[in-house]
């Protein structure tokens, strides 16, 4: 009888722990079965718990669990009853983890039934003592501790990018106006440049100034001379595609750089913001005019060159009246 039962629970060791199979692993279990696992809700008092519990068992540890009997005592209650008290050692893969248990303690009651021996009963603990080298992590901690690090790092990841892209976004933008800054434009120009220089793509800038920006201070004070210029910044963004980049250049000046456009294009569209800001009144804010410099790009261009040609332009449009769209 005994080795009967013992066969019985080697089955249930290779079927459970090494095969991982669900259905084999319930086809020796009697369907009024009770058990206790380590974990809180690790209890099995109806046969539905039973699946659900293996079940979720071989979902999260789908691979194979070497063992190693260390110790094993078997006791034989009555003739249809024994019980098997065994400590193993066991050893897996968990999400690409090795994951190595020691000392698990596993206590099994066999009963004879009409269609042969099932398992009735099981308790499994395993030890959850501070582990040294070599020594037991308990399984369960484990798995939760893996989980609650997984979203602790995803969280801070997620927290950090959008600190990372705010900070990005502060330190492209001017304070005042809210387009980009000098320091943005700047970045933007060399890549253009660079994108010419490999590409041959063309690119056309417009460098503004705000006509006797000075009188304009002085005669309102600084605040409304403020307002002027964030105005200007409005209409320069609603007046541009949103693949150019429109900035502060400093002070009353503000810079347009426009891709893949030649200076036709960039010219009308220079004339077009002129134009509306003639045009534009908004209470609180006197009426002003702009000046502009238009150039494109062209062969051996750096961003010194480039922006003396736009400020040469700008010139031309000043000397010649203001409230003007130059090319060169
Ligand atoms: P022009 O038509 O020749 O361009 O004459 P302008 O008066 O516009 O030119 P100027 O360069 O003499 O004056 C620019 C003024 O812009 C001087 C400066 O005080 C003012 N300014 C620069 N930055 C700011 C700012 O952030 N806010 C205000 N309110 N004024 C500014
Ligand atoms: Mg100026
Ligand atoms: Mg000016």
């Amino acid at each position: 009888m005994e080795r009967r039962f013992l066969d019985f629970f080697y089955l249930y060791l290779e079927t459970y722990l090494k095969k991982r199979d669900l259905p084999g692993t319930l086809a020796l279990i009697s369907e009024d079965m009770r058990g206790f696992g380590t974990g809180m809700d690790e209890k099995i008092f109806s046969a539905e718990l039973i699946q659900t519990l293996y079940e979720r068992d071989l979902k999260q540890a789908p691979s194979e669990f070497r063992y190693a009997i260390k110790d094993l005592r078997y006791t034989q209650c009555c003739p249809c009853t024994a019980v098997i008290h065994a400590e193993l050692d066991v050893e897996t893969q968990i999400l690409e983890q090795n994951i190595k248990l020691h000392n698990i303690r596993l206590t099994t009651v066999l009963t004879m039934k009409d269609q042969g021996i099932r398992l009735q009963g099981m308790h499994i603990s395993f030890p959850t003592s501070v582990h040294g080298e070599n020594e037991a992590y308990p399984l369960k901690e484990l798995e939760e501790i893996s989980a609650v690090i997984n979203r602790l790092v995803q969280e801070k990841t997620s927290t950090l990018q959008e600190a990372y892209a705010e900070l990005q976004s502060l330190v492209a933008t001017d304070k005042l106006t809210q387009i980009y800054n000098r320091m943005k434009l700047d970045e933007v120009l060399d890549t253009e440049l660079r994108r010419f220089t490999r590409y041959g793509t063309l690119f056309s800038i417009i460098l503004f100034d705000i006509d006797r920006f000075k009188q304009i201070n002085d005669q309102y004070g600084h605040l409304i001379g403020d307002k002027v210029l964030m105005e200007t910044a409005k209409i320069l963004t609603k007046q541009t595609r949103n693949t150019d980049a429109c900035g502060r250049w400093g002070g009353e000046e503000f810079v347009v750089i426009l891709p893949e456009t030649s200076t036709l294009e960039a010219n009308a569209i220079g004339e077009r913001i002129r134009k509306t800001i003639e045009g534009h009144t908004v209470s609180g804010v006197p009426q002003f005019t702009i000046s502009a410099g238009v150039t494109q790009v062209l062969a051996n261009d750096t961003k010194v060159s480039i922006m003396e040609r736009a400020d040469k332009a700008l010139y031309m449009s000043k000397n010649s009246g203001r409230n003007k769209v130059s090319v060169l």
